[in-house]
C-alpha cells in the first residue's frame, strides 16, 4: 500500500509509522555515541545501561520489579523478539493460539518452527475474546497463546476481566504467553493498559515484548526488547544469539539516556496520540464512514458499508487510486477473513495530513 501510495501520490495513512521525527535529544545522542567510537558489538542480551533503564521504566509505569540482567533482553525490533520467543518455545507439532486480526509475523514464525497457528477470529465491532472458544480449541498440543494489547489493527485494549480469564487458562492448561505490548504507552480515555508484567503468576510464564520504534517515533531503528523470567529469558537468549547476536550499539546507549533524562516523553505519549485521534475523528464527523472506537495504538477503523459494496481490498485500491488516500484492508489480518467492510487508518501523522485526508474521505 505504501508503494501504491507513492505511485499515485496519495496521502499515506496505510502503513503504521510516524510522519514526525524522533526527538532531537535522542538523535543527538545517537550521533554523539557513534562519533565517540561506540560502534562495535554490544553484549548479546543488551548494554546494561539500557537494561537498567527498561527495568526502571517497568518499575515506574507498572510498579513491578524485574531484575534487569537476567530478565531483560534488547532485540533488533519487536519483530525479532516475537520471532525468537516463538522459535524458543515451539517444537514441531506444537499449537500456538493466535487471535485474528493479527500482526502478520506471528503465524509465519510459528510455521517456520514446525508448529501450527490456531486462529481464533475476533469480530467487529468490539473484537471481544470469547474465552469459551479459547477453551474449545485447546488441545494436548497447545503450547502458548499470543496476545497483543493495545491491539493492532482493532485499536482495542484488553480489559482486566480478559486478563483474569487469560490467567485462568494459562494456569489450568500450563501454557506460555507471548504478550505483544508494542503500543503499551498509547491508550486513550479511561482505558488502562494491563501488561502481563503486572501479575506475578502471568509473568512467570510470559515473554513480554515491546518496541522503541513506537514509543520514540523511530520505527526504522528496529530497536525493541523482551522481558521474561530468568528461565524463559535463558531459552530466549539461546535463539537470539544466533538470530542477531546483539543489537545496534549506539542506539542502545542513546535510548538509555533518553529514558533516563526524558521520562516525560513516555508519560505524555498517550495524550499526544489522543489529540491526533480526536482530530481525525472530528474531521471525519460529516463523512459517511462509521467510525469504530479507538481505545489505544495509533490506528482507527472505519466501516464503509454505507459508501460502497466493494470488498475491502478493492475499496482500498479505489481509495488510493481515485480518492488519493491510502488505507489498509482489515481482511489481510485474518486467516479466514470475514466479509466486513472495514479499513484501517494510521493517525501517527501531522495534523494537516490528517485534515487533508479527512477532507478527501468526507467527499465520498
Ligand atoms: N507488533 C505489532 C502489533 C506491531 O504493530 C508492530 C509494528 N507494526 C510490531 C509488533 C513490530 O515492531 P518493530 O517495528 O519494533 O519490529
Amino acid at each position: 500500500m505504501t508503494g501504491l501510495a507513492n505511485q499515485y501520490q496519495a496521502i499515506n495513512l496505510s502503513q503504521g509509522f510516524p510522519e514526525f521525527d524522533a526527538p532531537d535529544f535522542l538523535k543527538k545522542r545517537l550521533a554523539e555515541y557513534s562519533e565517540q567510537g561506540f560502534n562495535q558489538y554490544s553484549p548479546s542480551s543488551g548494554i546494561s545501561a539500557l537494561q537498567n533503564q527498561i527495568a526502571a521504566l517497568i518499575a515506574r509505569r507498572y510498579k513491578q520489579t524485574v531484575e534487569p540482567e537476567s530478565t531483560v533482553t534488547v532485540t533488533s525490533g519487536a519483530t525479532e523478539a516475537l520471532f525468537v520467543a516463538i522459535q524458543a518455545i515451539t517444537q514441531p507439532g506444537d499449537e500456538v493460539i493466535v487471535f485474528d486480526p493479527a500482526y502478520d509475523s506471528y503465524a509465519p514464525a510459528i510455521e517456520l518452527a514446525g508448529g501450527k497457528a490456531v486462529h481464533i477470529a475476533l469480530r467487529a465491532p468490539d473484537f471481544r475474546i470469547d474465552w469459551q472458544e479459547v477453551t474449545r480449541v485447546l488441545s494436548a498440543k497447545t503450547r502458548a497463546i499470543i496476545i497483543n494489547t493495545p491491539h493492532n489493527p482493532s485499536a482495542k485494549v484488553i480489559s482486566e476481566q480478559d486478563i483474569n480469564e487469560l490467567k485462568g487458562v494459562l494456569i489450568e492448561h500450563d501454557l506460555l504467553l507471548i504478550s505483544d505490548e508494542v503500543y503499551e504507552h498509547i491508550t486513550f480515555d479511561n482505558h488502562r493498559h494491563f501488561s502481563a508484567l503486572i501479575d506475578d503468576e502471568i509473568f512467570s510464564r510470559s515473554f513480554v515484548i515491546s518496541s522503541f520504534g513506537k514509543t520514540f517515533h523511530c520505527t526504522g531503528w528496529k530497536m525493541g526488547y523482551c522481558v521474561a523470567p530468568p528461565n524463559l529469558s535463558s531459552e530466549f537468549r539461546k535463539v537470539h544469539q544466533y538470530v542477531t547476536f546483539s543489537s545496534f550499539t549506539p542506539a542502545q546507549l542513546a535510548l538509555a539516556d533518553m529514558l533516563n533524562v526524558h521520562p516525560e516523553h513516555v508519560d505524555e505519549l498517550a495524550q499526544f496520540y489522543q489529540q491526533k485521534r480526536d482530530t481525525l475523528v472530528k474531521a471525519l464527523g460529516d463523512s459517511r464512514f462509521k467510525i469504530l472506537p479507538s481505545e489505544g495504538t495509533y490506528f482507527l477503523l472505519l466501516d464503509y458499508s454505507a459508501i460502497s459494496s466493494m470488498d475491502d481490498v478493492a475499496f482500498c485500491e479505489y481509495l488510493v487510486k481515485e480518492v488519493g488516500v491510502a488505507a489498509i484492508p482489515l481482511s489481510v489480518f485474518y486467516d479466514s477473513p470475514p466479509r466486513d467492510k472495514i479499513i484501517r487508518l494510521c493517525f501517527a501523522k501531522h495534523t494537516q495530513t490528517l485534515l487533508n485526508a479527512a477532507h478527501k474521505l468526507c467527499a465520498l
